[in-house]
């Protein structure tokens, strides 16, 4: 059923405390915790508690809980200080733009100076 956890996701068993992470907010919709592979000095990801595979997905079937998900990057961003000099909220969405983890994740990067275009 849709937004239950998934038995082979590994964000779902972050989760549930199955896989550790260094966890920096939670609230009882979403988890922020610190990404194994940093792209920038500040690089958090805040994701559901519920599954959905992508960003689109958890806007179409619960679209309050994805807000929760941008406040807290926000919140993130403010914790790290990062809100000042501008940071990036980033869903890579499907495999050919980068997503390799298909449980609905947003990044938050900052901390450097962030390019644009984005590669
Ligand atoms: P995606 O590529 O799907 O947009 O982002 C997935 C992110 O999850 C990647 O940045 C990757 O470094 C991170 N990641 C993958 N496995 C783990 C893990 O076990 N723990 C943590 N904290 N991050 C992970």
């Amino acid at each position: 059923m849709a937004g239950e956890p998934q038995a082979d996701c590994l964000f779902c068993k972050i989760v549930s405390g199955d896989v550790p992470a260094t966890v920096v907010r939670e609230t009882e919709t979403t988890v922020a915790f610190r990404d194994i592979n940093p792209q920038a000095p500040t690089h958090v990801l805040v994701i559901p508690k519920v599954h959905h595979p992508d960003a689109a997905a958890l806007a179409a079937a619960e679209p309050a809980i994805l807000a929760d998900v941008v406040r807290e990057a926000g919140e993130v961003a403010r914790e790290e200080k990062v809100d000042g000099t501008g940071y990036r909220i980033v869903f890579n969405t499907g495999s050919g733009a980068g997503q390799t983890v298909f449980h609905a994740h947003a990044h938050v990067l900052g901390g450097r100076g962030l390019q644009w275009p984005p590669g």
